[in-house]
């Protein structure tokens, strides 16, 4: 992996590697990207999904790195964490520079009220000793909505030249800290908005590293996905009210009102054949409102801070309403669904007896725009321990909008390309494997013999088949089931029919159950999605890895079913390239829970019969790491029970 990403960086092309846990992978690319940033004078940018792996980078692999190779670098390689702008305090914000919070429902609740100004007044302690102002140094941490009480948007912030505290702010310290560093360490979300909106917000860079690729099409997909309600639109004219002619305001906060009414007589889910007319009156009617306001704040002009402020973040929410509203608009313009560039649907949230409508759009592919800002402007290292799904790189390939891959060998039937096609940038896959024994270390059970599960609940065949599996293997199980509400009904069910202790997610933080989970030996953990991926447990502790289901996407998921449109729409087979693929890569992240060190021993055991039984179940067993399989519920038992008693090995 070492000489591959060497290779990649010297020649431009871009690399997919896919290295099981346990390889070292975050040393291999970080080697080779240093000595890049070194020799070239130039600033790598790695781009993590989850903030473990950033702490892991930055609080272990790189200080280390850094201790190594300065005597053969001539220097210390030197490091940076950078996030976005809301996830440092504003200390603009929280000396109250910023005007009054904005009134939100939940503050009209006098408990929440008191709740939110206790953690308010911990934040202020709290910014009198932090040296980062990083939200995620916080611990416990807060809720979003006492975060963006002493938060800022890039949008709403100042800017360092205007802001009487742009010295001290802590988002400038760690973006000017960044821009010095030989390795920049960032995430997903922020790595897409420089790449996508064409804002720098990161440090000039060549070279860009993925790491938990797996996840970069959702993280780019959340970042170009819009959100429009009555609510944000009244928010943006209190904002205006502020600022502009109260009358001018008002037609905003009018425009909101109308909007609100039509969404509720609106048909929720995905829209298909355009907006309907009274949603698209009212958006027209938004849009103009907002452009009046707009018109009335007027261009920037020299204000003190305070008014700035104010300024600031009214034109921050008014361009989000009029953007998303616009775009909204145009989102029918091309007739062929599968042609569109958007996905629009109106959804629902919040508890039942307050459930908002909002509008959403988001786009149908984010290939494209990976492919030409992302691909098309730098060198990229894709790596995770899931990226070749059945066996291949080509789905996630196509999800990032590349082309087949080059051939690895000279291919002499091909004539050279003497002009490569910058539509298709070059790249190329490597599987370094795994360090696990996986046929000796594992079992692959899929129970053939169980009902295909239905959509009420798990059949009472599945539950008896989940405790035989725990009884055998006496507890050391983590279960993890396609929704919260089979993970509550398998926990309610067999925790008065088994001696082991079930914790089920919810009962407390998720760190926490995880903590109590790994320390003792007879506890079982069931949970959903945030399980499958974020679970690191090696040692006994984890010896059974139960999955209720093939975790398909809803069918009712909006930009699943769109997707999954387009891809038939072209003559493809959008169920196997938009929903297994999809399934394949968390049934890939679920299985890797078990073996987590190479002492680790266990069963990853499937309830679903579709894995051995459908046609799709190949491609999905070609993406789980290479256990020895069986459907036998006698043999999978009587090696679980040995796991148990003996505490170590499993044969077969
Ligand atoms: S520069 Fe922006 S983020 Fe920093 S303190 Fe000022 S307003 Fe807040």
């Amino acid at each position: 992996m070492v000489h591959a990403v060497r290779d990649a960086l010297r020649s431009g092309e871009h690399l997919a590697v896919q290295a099981g846990t346990g390889t070292g992978k975050s040393l291999a690319y970080l080697v080779p990207s240093i000595r890049h940033a070194i020799e070239r004078d130039t600033t790598v940018v790695v781009s993590t999904a989850t903030i473990a792996l950033q702490r892991q980078l930055v609080d272990r692999d790189l200080p280390r790195l850094a201790e190594a190779l300065a005597p053969v670098l001539g220097r210390a390689p030197t490091f940076a964490i950078l996030k976005g702008r809301r996830n440092y305090l504003c200390l603009h914000r929280l000396d109250g520079g910023a005007d009054a919070p904005e009134p939100d429902d939940q503050l009209f609740d006098p408990f929440a009220v008191s709740a939110l100004g206790r953690q308010v007044k911990r934040m202020h302690e709290w910014a009198a000793k932090t040296d980062t102002g990083d939200r995620d140094e916080l611990v416990p941490g807060v809720p979003d909505s006492a975060w963006r009480q002493v938060s800022v948007s890039a949008r709403e912030c100042l800017g360092v030249s205007r802001c009487p505290v742009g010295t001290d702010c802590f988002a400038e310290r760690a973006r000017h800290e960044a821009g010095r560093a030989d390795v920049v360490v960032t995430n997903h979300a922020l790595l897409a908005i420089d790449a996508l909106e064409n804002r720098a917000v990161l440090p000039e860079h060549d070279v860009v590293v993925v790491d938990e690729a797996h996840d970069l099409v959702d993280r780019v997909t959340g970042v170009a996905t819009a959100e429009l309600s009555a609510g944000l639109v009244s928010a943006a004219a209190r904002r205006c009210g502020r600022l502009v002619d109260q009358a001018i305001a008002d037609r905003l906060a009018e425009a909101g009102d109308g909007l609100g009414m039509v969404l509720t007589d609106a048909p929720l889910g995905r829209w298909e054949r355009g907006l309907p007319p009274p949603v698209k009156g009212a958006l027209v009617t938004v849009l103009d409102a907002g452009a009046s306001c707009r018109t009335a704040i007027g261009s920037e002009r020299r204000e003190d801070p305070a008014q700035a402020t104010a300024r600031k973040l009214a034109l921050a929410l008014l361009d989000e309403v009029t953007e998303t509203s616009a775009r909204l608009l145009k989102a029918f313009d091309e007739e062929d669904p599968a042609k569109r560039y958007d996905v629009v649907w109106l959804g629902e949230q919040g508890p039942d007896s307050s459930r908002t409508r909002a509008l959403r759009v988001a786009p149908l592919s984010v290939g494209g725009l990976l492919r030409e800002r992302l691909f098309g402007q730098r060198t990229v290292v894709l790596t995770s321990a899931t990226l070749a799904l059945g066996g291949s790189f080509d789905a996630l390939a196509r999800q990032w909008g590349l082309g087949p891959e080059k051939p690895t060998e000279p291919d002499n039937t091909e004539e050279p390309d003497p002009i490569p096609d910058p539509e298709r940038p070059r790249w190329s896959g490597l599987d370094v494997g795994s360090p696990f024994q996986h046929q000796r270390a594992g079992i692959l059970y899929v129970a053939k013999r169980l009902p295909t599960p239905g959509r009420d609940g798990l059949p009472p065949a599945y539950l008896d088949e989940i405790a035989e599996l725990v009884t055998a293997a006496g507890g050391g199980t983590l279960g993890l089931f396609s929704s919260m509400r089979a993970a509550k009904q398998a926990t309610e069910a067999l925790r008065p029919r088994l001696e082991q202790p079930i914790l089920c997610q919810g009962d407390d933080a998720t760190g926490l159950l995880v903590t109590r989970f790994a320390e003792d030996d007879a506890t079982c953990l069931f949970g959903t999605l945030s399980l499958w991926q974020g679970v690191d447990v090696p040692g006994r502790s984890l010896r059974l890895v139960l999955i209720d289901r093939i975790p398909f996407p809803r069918p009712d998921d909006p930009l699943v079913s769109a997707r999954q449109r387009a891809v038939d729409a072209r003559g493809g087979n959008g169920f196997l390239t938009v929903s297994a693929t999809h399934a394949a890569l968390l049934l890939a992240q679920g299985a890797g829970r078990l073996l987590r060190g190479m002492d680790d021993r266990g069963v990853v055991a499937v309830l679903d019969p579709r894995l051995a039984t459908a046609r799709y179940g190949g491609f999905l067993r070609a993406s789980l790491p290479p256990f020895w399989p069986t459907t036998d519920p006698e043999v999978v038992r009587a090696a679980l029970r040995r796991l148990a008693s003996a505490g170590a090995g499993i044969t077969r």
